[in-house]
């Protein structure tokens, strides 16, 4: 088997290296991940300028640092232009939760993101804690996930999305199959004042529930849970389509 590992963190992340170093014993495993880190780069691609690949020295290994964002770097994985395709594609480990709504900002989901749209299994695996540097448990789980992943196959156009309380191992209370939370933050914008007295703005905010809705992502790490989403590339309201239907959007030409 070989797996594609990537993140948003860049290339020496230390989440990085645990993955990589726990996936080793599934298989094969090659490294290609943003030359810095690109978190909250969402989805974005590199259209407008050359993408490059420079061999890195990891432990146990080399690996390749990009330009480019975390999906162009499963783009290049995919497209083989660093040995055969990968049979599995992990993004992660990253340092800081992707929960509920942040999963359109976040860089290691779309990575996620871009492996299934590219008809690959993928994994997305974050730990809750932007300052984590024990990345054991995590790593650990996201061999054992992959394998369970690799066994039963995941349908078409849908990923899995994990988060891992940054919490001893000890504390763990198990896992939970979740669905995404809604995620509202309030006083998003800080307005902040330079020194030569202009305004600036700085994203802040606290999260209004901290707990979460029952059975979601949010709820479960809230709980010590490590929690496992099934993520869909479909982002149609299915319920509204019906709805919407009903609407009479005829378009006249003109505004009447
Ligand atoms: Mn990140």
């Amino acid at each position: 088997m070989r797996i594609l590992v990537t993140n948003d963190d860049g290339i020496h992340a230390l989440g990085l290296l645990a993955l990589r170093a726990a996936l080793l014993r599934l298989g094969e495993v090659v490294a290609i991940a943003p030359d810095r880190p690109r978190s909250a780069c969402g989805h974005a691609v590199t259209l407008h300028k050359p993408l490059r690949l420079t061999p890195v020295e990891l432990p146990g290994g080399t690996g390749y640092a990009s330009n480019g964002t975390p999906s162009d770097c499963v783009a290049l994985g995919v497209g083989e232009q660093v040995g055969p395709a990968p049979d599995l594609v992990v993004a992660g480990i990253n340092a800081g939760p992707n929960l509920g709504w942040d999963l359109t900002y976040s860089g290691t989901v779309a990575a996620a993101m871009e492996a299934a749209i590219c008809g690959l299994p993928s994994i997305a695996i974050s730990v809750t804690s932007y300052t984590a540097t024990d990345f054991a448990q995590a790593a650990e789980f996201a061999a054992y996930l992959s394998q369970v992943v690799i066994q039963h196959g995941l349908p078409q156009d849908t990923f899995l999305n994990v988060n891992v309380p940054a919490v001893p191992a000890s504390e763990i209370k198990g896992v939970a199959v979740t669905h995404q939370g809604r995620l509202i933050y309030e006083n998003r914008i800080e307005r902040r004042t330079d020194p030569r007295g202009g305004d600036y703005y700085w994203f802040s905010g606290d999260r209004v529930d901290h707990r979460g809705q029952p059975g979601s992502d949010i709820e479960a790490v809230a709980k010590n849970r490590i929690s496992v989403t099934p993520v869909h590339l479909d982002l149609t309201d299915h319920t509204m389509l019906a709805r919407l239907r009903v609407w009479d959007l005829t378009w006249p030409g003109k505004i009447t």
